[in-house]
């Protein structure tokens, strides 16, 4: 299948081409479709399968049409959890040049764990839709009050937690508690992982609802 076939806006197809990114992978061709039709998934895919583009390309569809004139939300509509700075700084990039490409209004920042609280407002205060980050930056915004939990119940459309094992590995458990107590059921919520431990499962029964489960 293209990218088209997928149901892929224009835009995004064309930022993919002049990226030079023609034909999906496995991953992009099964994952799309329902994250575009609004399910949770669980994704088994790993590093190089193209797992970033697989959620990232939808999920920036669902914001161009939130996106089409309604005012600016007072917290993000899209967190993107990742456990480590290097795959947040990867996965940002990687956000900000498809909106570049696609030349739509939209905003992306990402928040490291190295940051002050100063930091983290001031990164906030253009009011970006998607918020690329490694979970203690979450509860952390909470504290310094940079980031209201009401307002992320009112506005959070998508949850991403990526390479989901190795954020309990790592031992984010308690930071992502902070998050999933307050999402609201309507939030699409989306798992990609290596490998589903017994601790993904845990994750998946907290906070999915009637995933469709892909395994590649
Ligand atoms: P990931 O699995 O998300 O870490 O992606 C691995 C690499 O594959 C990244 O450099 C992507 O830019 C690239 N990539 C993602 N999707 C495709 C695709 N459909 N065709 C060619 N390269 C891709």
């Amino acid at each position: 299948k293209s990218f088209e076939e997928l149901g892929l806006d224009s835009r995004l197809i064309r930022a993919l081409t002049k990226k030079g990114i023609e034909k999906p992978t496995l991953i992009q061709q099964s994952a799309v479709p329902y994250i575009l039709e609004g399910k949770d998934i669980v994704a088994r895919a790993k590093t190089g399968s193209g797992k970033t583009l697989a959620y990232l390309l939808p999920l920036l569809q669902k914001l161009f049409s939130a996106d089409s004139g309604s005012k600016k939300k007072l917290a993000p509509s899209a967190f993107i959890l990742v456990p480590s700075r290097e795959l947040c700084q990867q996965v940002y990039s990687e956000v900000s040049s498809l909106i570049e490409l696609c030349r739509v209004q939209l905003k992306a920042v990402q928040l490291t764990s190295s940051m002050t609280a100063s930091d983290m407002r001031n990164a906030l205060a253009g009011l970006p839709e998607i918020l690329v980050s490694t979970p203690a930056c979450i509860p952390k915004c909470f504290a310094a009050g940079v980031l209201e939990p009401t307002a992320v119940s009112e506005s959070l459309e998508i949850l991403v937690l990526d390479e989901a094992d190795l954020l309990l590995s790592y031992g984010y458990e308690d930071n992502l508690r902070s998050v999933t107590s307050i999402i609201p059921r309507r939030c699409q919520c989306l798992l990609m992982s290596a490998t589903t431990s017994s601790d993904v499962e845990k994750l998946k029964k907290l906070i999915l609802h009637n995933p469709i489960v892909l395994t590649l």
